[in-house]
């Protein structure tokens, strides 16, 4: 196997570049929902500075559409929910966490709701609806399809009013710091270029997801996999990368972005027709248009061969622009309209069901470091996560990591000493637009050779790609430096685990291993080791 964290040689650290260092109990790196709601909760025990790379409202979070499912319909509503996020998962659910993920939902969304958020109602009831592979009504939405927002704003509504929560905007995280192995904070360029150092009890990463390694997402610009990437080089395992999520239906236009068309819209009776104008689901699923996402992303990438594929709500009676409003102004700028026009959609890059390697409390497997949300795995969506789950994957295991963070730290003295980074040091800077262009050539190619349908010659070329790509890493402090080798490392785990994963299970599939393994299996890497675990009944010993 390539090495999956390329060194670039020079005397230059960037721990000895910080201009200044800071202290605080805990350090936050991302402001999404598993971010803020770790926040929330930490700062009863102590000062927290969160740091997000953009402005805070700007995560994967604030673009979640569709909404947050949980089960508020009792008892029997939770045991379905545990249900259906196993099945959706395909074998590879670790049933702790997915029991975790159920029970403790109904009671961080009632905490939501008192902190401000803002559920579409029905004559003052909460309005559910149903998204695919759900085998009942259980998402709450808000603004129709603007619940990621509403869920932000009100967050960071709540989390202004806490004195002991610092928020830095517009800084990114380069690398984690280390004391006789354990997390002891990170170092960190601001906004102006300047580098500084943070010292930390604990450190949580709530970084999200590595959407950005392929061309195709429906993912932000931060998406970079960062966090992943920093806790990999600190030695902390990472587990099932090669389970991406591809959404079916993102918009496609040429120039376009690829705009997510929520899953809703199907669970309000949009069907799927090809070029024809035929619908094909029934050749493929018989839960037609709400079958699995891998299986209806598949039939979409296999019908769309002949030509486009469409969403079809022309037949539908109730008025699309007040359920949809965000997806109707984005598709005006376009001249089309739900319920007159059939709109272009193929899959995109839309979710990371692996990351790095937690138990149910967040804990990774080195000391000090704690993650959460779209970053960690706790094995809670196994190969394929059921549609809505993430969002409140992240308000359940964000509280869970700071419980943790709080308990593990109590008797932990706030570390002062300053020691170097993990970061390869770099010398030099690249030049912007050859950053730009080395980025684009790691996501194209990632779409190409490790994307929806994989196969042992597509994956070794792409690791060959990824080899001479090595070579020409970026160089420098700058951010799209930096994001660009956590890029090359996330896309060497993916492309690694992907190939000697020899089945197709879940998001993962093989054209030369149609077929799932009768033994379901976790793939682990760490310390540029790849091996696979059984499934185990409980993952809280990592
Ligand atoms: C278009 C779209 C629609 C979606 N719809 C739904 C839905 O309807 N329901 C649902 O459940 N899920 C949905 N999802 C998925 C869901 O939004 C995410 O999985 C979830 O919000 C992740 O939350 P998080 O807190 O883990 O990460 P994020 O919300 O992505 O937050 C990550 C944070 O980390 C910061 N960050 C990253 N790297 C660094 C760094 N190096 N230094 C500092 N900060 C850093 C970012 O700036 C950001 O603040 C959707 C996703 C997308 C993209």
């Amino acid at each position: 196997m390539s090495s999956l964290t390329p060194q670039v040689t020079s005397s230059v650290d960037p721990a000895s570049l910080a201009t200044s260092q800071q202290h605080t109990d805990f350090l936050v790196i991302g402001a999404g929902i598993a971010g803020l709601s770790a926040a929330i909760r930490l700062s009863r025990a102590g000062s927290v500075l969160v740091i997000t790379k953009e402005e805070l409202a700007e995560s994967n979070t604030a673009y979640a559409q569709g909404g947050i499912a949980v089960a508020i319909g009792g008892e029997e509503d939770v045991a379905l929910h545990y249900q259906d996020t196993l099945a959706a998962g395909d074998g590879l659910v670790n049933p702790e966490a997915a029991h975790v993920l159920v029970e403790q939902g109904p009671q961080r969304v009632e905490e939501l709701l008192a902190w401000g958020t803002d559920f579409d109602r029905e004559n003052g009831e909460l309005m559910l609806t149903r998204e695919g592979a759900h085998s009942r009504s259980r998402i709450l939405h808000a603004n129709g399809d603007a619940t990621g927002k509403e869920i932000a704003v009100s967050l960071l509504r709540h989390v202004r009013t806490i004195p002991n929560i610092r928020l830095m905007e517009w800084t990114t995280g380069i690398d984690l710091l280390t004391d006789k192995g354990r997390i002891i904070g990170a170092t960190l360029l601001d906004g102006e270029g300047g580098i500084l150092s943070v010292h930390a009890r604990a450190t949580l990463l709530a970084s999200g997801g590595a959407g950005q390694v392929y061309s195709d997402t429906t993912n932000p610009a931060v998406a970079t996999g960062d966090g992943i990437a920093m806790a990999y080089r600190a030695g902390a395992a990472v587990s099932d990368m090669e389970f991406y999520q591809f959404h079916p239906t993102a918009f496609s236009q040429p120039g376009a972005p690829r705009f997510l068309l929520s899953e809703a819209l199907r669970g309000e009776g949009a069907y799927l027709v090809n070029a024809k104008g035929e619908r094909f689901m029934h050749r493929y699923h018989p839960l037609l248009e709400l079958a699995p996402r891998d299986v209806v992303a598949r039939a979409i990438t296999r019908e769309g061969i002949d030509g486009p594929v469409y969403l079809d709500m022309r037949k539908a009676t109730r008025d699309l622009h007040e359920r949809f409003p965000g997806i109707s102004r984005f598709l005006a700028k376009y001249r089309l309209e739900l319920n007159r026009d059939l709109i272009p959609v193929r899959p995109a890059a839309h979710y990371l069901m692996g990351g790095i390697l937690t138990d149910v409390h967040g804990r990774t497997t080195v000391p000090g470091l704690y993650a959460a949300g779209e970053a960690a795995c706790t094995g809670v969506h196994g190969a394929n996560r059921l549609a809505s789950n993430s969002l409140l994957e992240g308000l359940v295991f964000g509280a869970l990591a700071a419980d943790a963070m709080i308990a593990d730290t109590a008797s932990q003295p706030n570390p002062m000493i300053s020691i170097p980074s993990l970061l390869p040091p770099i010398e030099g800077n690249t030049p912007d637009a050859d950053t730009e262009r080395w980025i684009e050539n790691l996501r194209n190619s990632m779409w190409r050779y490790a994307g929806l349908l994989r196969d042992a010659e597509g994956l070794e070329t792409m690791q060959r790609k990824l080899e001479a790509l090595a070579a020409t890493l970026p160089r420098g402090l700058s951010r799209r430096a930096i994001e660009a080798r956590n890029l090359h490392a996330v896309a060497s785990i993916i492309v690694a685990s992907a190939l000697a994963r020899h089945e197709s299970r879940g998001a993962h599939y093989r054209n030369d291993y149609p077929k799932r393994d009768p033994i379901a299996r976790h793939s682990m890497m760490r310390n540029e080791k790849l091996t696979f675990e059984p499934q185990p009944s409980s993952r809280a010993e990592v």
